[in-house]
């Protein structure tokens, strides 16, 4: 066996060595891992969790009770309800031509995975595909993100503490520990982050051949057409954008609204804005912060453009360094060369752009890259189909923001820019798992009956073969 000696070869070699170990783990087995780790996330370390996340992100307590801790629980117990099921053979046809045979497939475990993690959310992003690595039976080393310190310490711990090194291990560090681990011959890579890194990981994992899943982002546009309960989509998407402030891979990154209903929802958004944070954001406990000071100077320069491009702030601006707090703004009347609308805002800043025809804004769309998330609100069917029939996404909600993320039965991920790949629940599962193949001969083959030396009978006999099989 090759031995790896690069920082991360040693633990890397451990998890190799006890890849078919973990790999033809039963049943049983597998829900008891899984059922620790629910345990230290629901119970033992379920506090120290919201602490950590207040301490990175000023995250209200109930966005962590239902974006961080519920995400992870429902996962896992979708998963131990699905499992069995899951892990079954999947017998298939065999056709008659190959008289004497049967077939199936199996889902087994690719080995030795990678798993790199944003700081968004960071325990939902982590432990997510950390429950699917385990359900299909892998080893992982797990890479968090260094902006969120106190979680992936706290991380590392609950890591720690719920395996042992060989079969799950959390590598703290920043850019050169990814860099270094990516160098290692991975048999899965499960990465969640930008566009920009997910490319640089895709590059990496060509070497070995290793698979990727890219979990990656960009902008979701949201249409509002003029048929729409414009107060009711308001509320959803200031609900929507403004969670963990903005900073969502699947918020409503603009607006797309038909220019008959622009004043309206821009009321009604202001209204909700006020009843969700007490007319004041800054201190309201149901607003959260800016992850670093890094990312509070790239958003304050998006309303810096904004603002020489004379754009409309139609709520919103204000900004306070020392508490990284960004107060919910909405923009309109910008220019197309705005920064906002070209690059993936990722805070608390939503433009609304107008247009006049639906038409327009699908070509809109579909002039940017593919969006992870494309929200609809619209009472029109005809329209709605429209839209999904003329625009691609990885997701789409129709009326709603941000919740087809929580049905486990659905697949997540994007497409080309957005993301590779599909992850949850059984998606999850098929992600980390490699289906192979198995066809067994029983009896005599009729294939054999072709085997050379080849005769004009045998000629005659494929013949018959093509013809009727
Ligand atoms: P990021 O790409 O900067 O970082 C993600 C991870 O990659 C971190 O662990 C980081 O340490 C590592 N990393 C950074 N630079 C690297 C490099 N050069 N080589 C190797 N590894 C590197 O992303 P982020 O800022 O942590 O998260 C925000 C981005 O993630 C947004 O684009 C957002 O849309 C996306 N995101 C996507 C999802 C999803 O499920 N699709 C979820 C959350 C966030």
């Amino acid at each position: 066996m090759v031995e790896h000696t690069n920082r991360y070869g040693k633990l890397f070699n451990k998890q190799k060595n006890n890849q078919f170990q973990v790999g033809n783990s039963s049943y049983n087995e597998r829900i008891k891992k899984l059922n620790k780790l629910q345990n230290a996330i629901e119970v033992t370390y379920r506090e120290d969790i919201k602490e950590a996340l207040h301490k990175d992100l000023g995250k209200p307590v109930l966005e962590t009770e239902l974006t961080e801790i519920y995400a992870i629980i429902g996962d896992i117990k979708h998963t131990k309800a699905n499992l069995h099921k899951w892990m079954r053979k999947q017998k298939v046809s065999t056709p008659a031509s190959m008289l004497g045979s049967s077939s199936y497939y199996k889902f087994e475990s690719k080995g030795v995975c990678l798993i790199i993690s944003p700081w968004n959310f960071p325990f939902n992003l982590t432990f997510g595909p950390l429950v699917s690595a385990i359900a299909a039976g892998n080893t992982a080393i797990i890479k968090p993100s260094e902006m969120t310190p106190a979680s992936s310490k706290l991380m590392a711990k609950i890591v720690k503490d719920v395996f042992m090194e060989d079969e799950v291990a959390l590598v703290q560090g920043e850019v050169e520990t990814s860099t270094e681990l990516l160098k290692l011959p991975f048999n899965h890579i499960f990465f969640t982050g930008s566009p920009a890194v997910g490319k640089i990981v895709m590059e990496a994992a060509s070497k070995h051949l290793t698979s990727v899943t890219l979990e990656l982002g960009g902008k979701s546009p949201t249409i509002i057409d003029k048929t729409a309960n414009i107060d009711k989509a308001a509320k959803k998407i200031i609900w929507g954008k403004f969670l963990n402030a903005g900073q969502i891979c699947i918020c409503p990154d603009y607006i797309l609204i038909d220019e008959a209903v622009k004043n309206e929802f821009i009321a009604s958004c202001k209204k909700w804005l006020k009843s969700f944070f007490a007319g004041n954001p800054k201190t309201s406990d149901s607003y959260g912060r800016i992850v670093t000071n890094k990312h509070f100077e790239r958003l304050k320069s998006h309303l810096k453009n904004a603002e020489s491009l004379n754009a409309k702030f139609e709520v919103g601006g204000q900004t306070d360094g020392n508490s990284k707090y960004i107060e919910p703004t909405l923009i309109s009347d910008l220019q197309p060369e705005a920064t906002l609308l070209e690059e993936e805002i990722f805070g608390p800043i939503l433009p609304i752009v107008a247009y006049k025809s639906l038409d327009m804004a699908i070509a809109y769309i579909n002039s940017k890259e593919r969006p992870l998330a494309l929200y609809v609100f619209s009472k029109s069917k005809s329209n709605t189909n429209k839209i999904i029939a003329n625009t691609r996404a990885g997701g789409t909600c129709i009326n709603n923001t941000i919740i087809h993320y929580t049905n486990h039965n659905l697949p997540f991920g994007g497409t080309n820019n957005s993301g590779i790949g599909k992850s949850h629940g059984f998606f999850g599962f098929e992600a980390f798992s490699n289906k192979r193949a198995v066809l067994k001969q029983h009896t005599f083959g009729v294939t054999e009956l072709l085997f050379p030396p080849y005769t004009d009978f045998k000629e005659k006999l494929a013949r018959f073969t093509i013809k009727w099989f």
